[in-house]
């Protein structure tokens, strides 16, 4: 597997970091993940948008420009066997010398990109839907920042891990806020619900699309605090990542999602946002404007 490393390219294998990286002392560093599908980086320009805010918001000078980004990004993904892969980039403050919380003067940052086969949900995941539980969410008060600090995420996801699931939805303060690697959107009446972009959770970038979708095909939406109890009875509940991309949540805690005949089966609108995301999905990787 191909990987980047601080100005080379070189396998994966072979990529060697400082123990003294800030990143690994401190969880000093930021990262993001970008879909590549048939060899074409899926929203690259909001990725690379959202890694300068992560950046700035961790007073993290960005080491590169776009063009310079967009250049290493895109011969990795020619240098991988791979059609479609999952491309991760982390950036840290860097290694100093010695172990010191303050920022360090004069070091440079670490930079470190690789890429692996897409692992997209199964079929049969697409079709039936996922198992999710629910668990308190622990997290600070910078969750719109993309940061490497991802024990509480890794805490929360073994939850679900252990009680056979696929992911764990947070709650704070008896608000939905996402899930431990996810975005989760609410279905009541027909409407969409989303929970609002603040410190609270990551703006996802499979959540803009989807709310772009929505507006784009006239689907009924709303951007509001969404509650415990409006979860727990929603009538359709689905996880967007850029992995998992529009993923039904069959049950909640056990309890399955839906009513009558459609009770922890997708239901409509789910359906259609799946659709209308994978439409938009092929046309952009197919290389048409979008
Ligand atoms: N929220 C969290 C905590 C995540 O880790 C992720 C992705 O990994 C998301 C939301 C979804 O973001 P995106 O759609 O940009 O992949």
């Amino acid at each position: 597997m191909t990987a980047y490393l601080n100005g080379q390219f070189l396998p994966l294998s072979e990529a060697r970091i400082s123990p003294l990286d800030r990143g690994f002392l401190y969880a000093d560093g930021i990262y993001e993940v970008i879909p590549v599908y048939s060899r074409t980086p899926f929203r690259i320009d909001e990725h690379l948008r959202r890694l300068q805010s992560s950046a700035d918001g961790i007073r993290l000078p960005n080491p590169h420009s776009n063009d310079e980004w967009r250049a290493i990004i895109l011969r990795l993904i020619a240098e991988t066997e791979f059609e479609d892969q999952t491309l991760y980039i982390q950036v840290t403050r860097g290694a100093d010398i010695k172990r010191d919380p303050t920022f360090p003067k004069g070091i440079t940052q670490t930079v470190f990109l690789f890429t692996a086969p897409l692992i997209r949900p199964t079929p049969e995941q697409r079709e039936n839907g996922v198992a999710t539980i629910t668990a308190q969410d622990i997290r600070w008060g910078r969750c719109d920042l993309k940061t490497v600090a991802l024990l509480p995420n890794v805490l929360m996801r073994q939850l679900s891990a252990d009680a056979g699931c696929t992911e764990t939805v947070m709650l704070r303060d008896g608000f939905l806020t996402e899930g431990s690697a996810s975005n989760i959107f609410v279905v009541k009446d027909g409407i969409i619900l989303a929970p609002p972009k603040d410190h609270r959770m990551l703006p996802g970038i499979t959540y803009d699309m989807v709310l772009e979708l929505a507006v784009r095909h006239g689907a009924r939406h709303e951007v509001r605090p969404i509650s415990e109890a409006e979860l727990r009875s929603a009538d359709e509940l689905w996880i967007t990542s850029s992995t998992k991309e529009v993923l039904p949540i069959s049950t909640l805690d056990g309890q399955p999602i839906g009513h009558g005949a459609l009770a922890g089966r997708p239901g409509p609108v789910t359906r259609q946002m799946q659709a209308w995301y994978s439409a938009f999905r092929d046309q952009v990787t197919r290389g048409a404007d979008a």
